[in-house]
């Protein structure tokens, strides 16, 4: 359940987006460009720092403020909102097991909007089998010499802070804060994808980057524990950014069906297209009614926290894919034109199925958890 306190956040978050994000997504979208002037907004509206602690210039807001934050932008900009959530992906481990040096070198840039982070786990062999990542991490003089290449890495290369996870010995691995300007980062050209066009994705590679003592999230050996402790959280996020664009295209739905007449009325009258609508907003609602729990359960350290994690995660994401698909069928042909806003939410939906953990990934977990129930 949210209290006054959310809801009034929520029509904070909903007016700037919807005034200063919604008017550029298109654009965008349609020019693969940075979204610069939502941006700029998310940094006056003092959204950046969100999931930041306050005395590393954040504002200490819990976990359903942030996934309500990233619903309200999602409805209105899906890729300004994975901007805003990877830059908090990027920074997690910091703030959770690094050192007060290494949180007062990168947070407060991150947490004022100043500078961009992201997160490094796959790589061209280890997607779903994150664990079978090749990057390695070697033991030198005053730190530590990394090689390897990692994929897909959202925010890159805008960001300039990359939290790498890198192989430190046969079976362990750690995490390592690589800056955009090091020695040895290279990065690969901005990936050309079917939706989420304006968030910047490259490949980086580092050639014997080596990275001072300093920038070792936590012990060296224990980096993986540290990726998986956080993925509660950021599938939250993913799951609210899905919930966001099937929000936003039910909404752009609701509008057109109730302007647009055929056979003499309004589409809204036709009983066909009310059914449609309806079981669109059952998909909404229940989705964010699993995700308020699940973040429930996060916040309180649950030990069914994980599993109801995956399961917002696959469920907000699902929805938001059938949900956006009707959006653009109940457009009819105009669904299809790029002047409308729902091909672009269809478009956009698709990715929160696959990263974070596919879909088929979550029900994995799911089912290991349901099987761990009655001891099998
Ligand atoms: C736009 C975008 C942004 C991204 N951002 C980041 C980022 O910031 N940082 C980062 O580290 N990564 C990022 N990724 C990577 C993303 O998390 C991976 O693409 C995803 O985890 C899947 O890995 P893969 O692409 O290698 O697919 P694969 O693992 O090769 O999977 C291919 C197919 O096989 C299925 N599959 C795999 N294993 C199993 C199994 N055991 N059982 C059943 N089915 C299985 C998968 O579900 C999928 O359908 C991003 C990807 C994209 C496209």
């Amino acid at each position: 359940m949210t209290s006054d306190v959310h809801a009034e956040f929520r029509k904070i978050v909903r007016q700037v987006a919807t005034e200063r994000i919604a008017p550029h997504a298109a654009a965008v979208d349609e020019e693969e460009r940075f979204p610069a002037e939502a941006w700029e907004a998310i940094v006056e509206a003092d959204l950046a720092g969100l999931a930041h602690p306050e005395h590393l210039g954040g504002s200490g807001a819990d976990l359903l403020s942030q996934v309500i934050a990233v619903e309200e932008i999602a409805r209105a900009c899906m890729t300004t909102s994975h901007v805003l959530l990877v830059n908090w992906a990027g920074t997690c481990t910091i703030l959770s097991e690094g050192t007060t040096e290494l949180q007062e070198l990168v947070v407060p840039q991150v947490a004022s909007g100043q500078a961009g982070a992201g997160w490094c786990l796959t790589e061209p062999t280890a997607g779903s089998d994150v664990a079978g990542l090749t990057t390695t991490a070697t033991k030198v003089d005053g730190g530590w010499s990394l090689t390897g290449q990692k994929r897909f890495i959202s925010n890159a290369p805008w960001g300039d802070w990359y939290a790498v996870l890198a192989r430190t010995g046969e079976s362990s691995h750690g995490v390592f804060v690589v800056h955009r300007d090091d020695p040895g980062v290279s990065f690969g050209p901005h990936e050309r994808k079917m939706g989420l066009r304006g968030s910047p994705t490259a490949d980086i590679t580092l050639d014997g980057c080596v990275v001072p003592d300093v920038r070792v999230v936590g012990d060296p050996t224990q980096g993986y524990g540290y990726i998986m402790a956080e993925l509660n959280g950021s599938r939250a996020l993913i799951a609210a950014q899905a919930l966001g664009v099937a929000q936003g295209a039910l909404d752009a739905a609701v509008a057109y069906t109730t302007e647009r007449t055929q056979f003499g009325q309004s589409l809204s009258r036709f009983q066909m297209i009310r059914g449609m609508v309806a079981d669109m907003a059952v998909r909404v609602a229940s989705a964010r009614a699993l995700l308020h729990e699940a973040v429930g359960l996060i916040e309180s350290g649950h030990p069914d926290a994980r599993a109801k994690a995956s399961m917002a995660k696959l469920l907000c994401s699902d929805n938001a894919m059938s949900v956006t698909t009707d959006a653009v069928q109940l457009f009819g042909g105009y669904g299809y034109i790029r002047d409308y806003p729902v091909e672009r939410m269809m478009r956009d939906a698709k990715i929160t199925q696959i990263y974070e953990g596919t879909n088929q990934i979550q029900r994995l977990l799911i089912a290991k958890a349901v099987y761990a129930g009655v001891g099998a």
